[in-house]
């Protein structure tokens, strides 16, 4: 039976994986989460042990994708996306940082966009439609879904980032790719480019053009973003032990793969999801009020200045409660067992500068600020609570290359540039530029589609 997906907001009909991932956002304008979790037997997981990622991902992923895609064809795209290393490394006693930022643009992005460009290029050319991507990005998305869509038949993307909230090496991860790529620069924040995404998708005249969505609220990012925990497990825990994992979070998409890990069997003790400024979750969670936070604040890990994260309603809701897109909660989650399976904390740039020379003094361990944000964090719960030997892993999420400037102004150094940025870097740059002017990013949209 194929597993089916259902919305958030329930005023969607279910829809099987395939349609899930066309359609990106579900027409009532909730999210799509599985009617039911696909779950691991403890035997499986230990069965994970020694296999390389792509063989997870694969194991993973066939349980949402009967019916929509053959076992043959899915293990041939999670070979051809995941070809790169994955490397756990081991900082002090069980606790290890695992990097996710040996894809083609060095961030954790990589990992969801490679799969879903090639699951959509798929399910466009098997029913001959054609498709824009439309997304928004406050750092790595843009490059990630620029890259893993660049040259897929069929596909145009555009990329909104706001001007000042992006670091040159992110920003030329996107800029410099041609074809059927563009990108838009805005003169505003992320989350003025995330509105007029959002505007563009609900917009009755932008009708006869087929978008969609590649952002993290999509769940083809989501899916394959829960790879990485059982990939982790697989090499740390005791078979069926349980694991603590620490995760630097903005639109908590990253998070809500490790979520999604857990509700498939994988044994998590504690998911720490530490925020920069942007404080709404840490706060909700404590007081089981949720107010966004209006704008969203700039800090370093830039890539989550998210002030409303999209993925709450889905977090709300697998634990019982009602959440819209506007961020009203129509019925509370379970927030005791929220509290118990979660913390979060808020780490400022402060906080954040003084972790990276820290961890660099006390292990020469390299972080970048999102990393560094996740490494807080950590720290932050052990005045709650006892790791007591459990194996750990603390995300980082992006290559410390990605931000130069910061990292120079703090250390004193440069980080080493891993070759494909470096190529990257030479490269000329081309992009629009466009205020926060939703009638005039219509005009751009169908111009461009006729053109
Ligand atoms: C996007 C991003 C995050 C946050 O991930 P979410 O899924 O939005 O919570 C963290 N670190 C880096 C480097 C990112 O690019």
């Amino acid at each position: 039976m194929p597993i089916l997906f259902h919305s958030t907001n329930g005023q969607a009909p279910a829809v099987n994986l395939r349609e899930a991932l066309l359609q990106g956002l579900a027409p009532d304008r909730g999210l799509y989460l599985p009617d039911q979790f696909p779950k691991f037997t403890p035997e499986e997981i230990a069965a994970l042990a020694g296999l390389p990622y792509h063989e997870i991902a694969f194991r993973v992923l066939s349980k949402y994708a009967g019916g929509v895609i053959s076992n043959d064809a899915l293990a041939a795209i999670c070979r051809d996306a995941y070809n790169f290393d994955v490397p756990l490394e081991r900082v002090y006693d069980r606790v290890h940082v695992m990097r996710l930022d040996r894809g083609p643009t060095a961030s954790f992005k990589d990992f969801a966009a490679l799969l879903m460009a090639r699951l959509f290029g798929r399910f466009l050319r098997e029913s001959g439609q054609r498709a824009t991507i439309l997304t928004a990005t406050s750092g790595d998305t843009g490059s990630a879904v620029a890259h893993a869509f660049h040259n897929v038949p069929g596909i145009r993307v555009i990329v909104l980032f706001p001007f000042t909230e992006v670091s040159v090496s992110q920003r030329k991860l996107m800029t410099t790719l041609t074809g059927n790529v563009r990108t838009v620069a805005i003169d505003g924040k992320f989350d003025d480019c995330q509105a007029m995404v959002k505007r563009a998708f609900a917009d009755p005249e932008l009708k006869h053009i087929p978008l969609s969505s590649a952002n993290s609220i999509n769940i083809g990012r989501l899916l394959p973003q829960s790879v990485y925990y059982f990939y982790a497990a697989s090499r740390l825990a005791e078979p069926g032990g349980p694991m603590v994992f620490s995760i630097p979070s903005g639109n908590f998409g990253d998070m809500m793969g490790a979520v999604v890990a857990r509700q498939m069997g994988l044994p998590v003790r504690k998911l720490i999801v530490p925020v920069n400024d942007n404080d709404a979750f840490p706060r909700f969670l404590a007081s089981g009020h949720y107010e966004k936070v209006v704008p969203s604040r700039n800090s370093v890990s830039n890539a989550m200045n998210v002030g409303h994260p999209s993925n709450l309603v889905r977090l709300v809701a697998i634990y019982g409660g009602q959440m819209d897109e506007t961020g009203r909660i129509h019925r509370q989650p379970d927030l005791a067992a929220m509290r118990r399976d979660l913390f979060s904390s808020s780490v400022s740039d402060d906080r954040t500068r003084a972790t990276i020379k820290e961890v660099w003094n006390q292990y020469q361990l390299l972080l970048e600020p999102h990393g560094a944000v996740a490494w807080r964090g950590f720290l932050d719960w052990q005045e709650h609570e006892s790791l007591g030997g459990l194996p750990a892993v603390i995300l980082e999420t992006a290559n410390p290359a990605k931000f130069p400037e910061e990292i120079e102004r703090m250390m004193g150094w440069s980080p080493d540039v891993p070759p494909a940025m470096e190529a990257t870097n030479k490269m000329p740059e081309d992009f629009d530029r466009m205020a926060v002017d939703y009638e005039k990013f219509r005009e751009y949209l169908i111009r461009g589609h006729t053109a």
